[in-house]
């Protein structure tokens, strides 16, 4: 529910990071699908799309030319080279997001919510944890869209990132869905509620 004095509401910005194979994807779909003053920020990549993924919706996919090319014209808020390609988010499309009130979830690597918490510190950073290491490596297998190759690249990589998860304000144990979502609203609901979001309510009030 957006908040009776709307207009001193700015959108949260929420960097969600996680070893791939956490269920981030998943994750976000089902907060989106509970709460309407939420949107993911679809981001760019210059990887190929898997079955199902479609352009605009999971991904923009860019070829590195491309990618390059707005990196230099600074139309990318934030970006890295993870397991051989880019992945960044456009900067306008989250700026207009969060003017109009509405709270943004970024699915982005640990660099890129480094990148984020740096430059933007209002942003809130919160980590995805699976239950176990044998529970990622079976979700991502399960996963079935990497060869060999990439599932172990992307396990190595699960491993540093989820020693980074120290650097996050909030944690959550991805181990089922629901209470997963219940969790991070939690915390979207707890964010807004901060007097630091909110400052000057109080005369609102009195004038009323
Ligand atoms: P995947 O190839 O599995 O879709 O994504 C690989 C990794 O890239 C995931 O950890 C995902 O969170 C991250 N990622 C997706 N979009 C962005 C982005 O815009 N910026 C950054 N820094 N990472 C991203």
């Amino acid at each position: 529910m957006i908040s009776p004095f709307s207009p001193l509401r700015k959108g949260l910005v929420m960097c969600v990071s996680g070893p791939s194979g956490v269920g981030k994807g998943t994750v976000i779909s089902a907060v989106l699908s509970r709460k309407t003053a939420v949107a993911h920020s679809i981001s760019i990549t210059t990887r190929s799309p898997r079955p199902g993924e479609q352009e605009g919706v999971s991904y923009y996919f860019r070829s590195k030319a491309e990618f390059e090319q707005m990196l230099a014209q600074g139309d990318i808020l934030e970006h890295d080279f993870y397991c051989d390609h880019y992945y960044g988010t456009p900067r306008q499309p989250l700026i207009e997001k969060v003017s109009q009130g509405i709270d943004v979830l970024m699915d982005i690597t640990v660099p890129g919510s480094m990148t984020v918490m740096k430059n933007y510190p209002e942003a809130i950073t919160l980590f995805l944890l699976p239950p176990s290491f044998s529970e990622l490596e079976r979700r991502l297998r399960k996963r079935g869209t990497e060869c060999e190759t990439t599932v172990q690249k992307r396990l190595q990589k699960a491993w540093e990132e989820i020693n980074m998860a120290h650097h996050f304000k909030y944690v959550v144990v991805n181990d089922h869905l629901e209470q997963t979502v219940d969790r991070i609203l939690a915390v979207v609901e707890a964010e807004h509620c901060r007097y630091v979001r909110q400052s000057g309510i109080e005369s609102i009030v009195l004038s009323k």
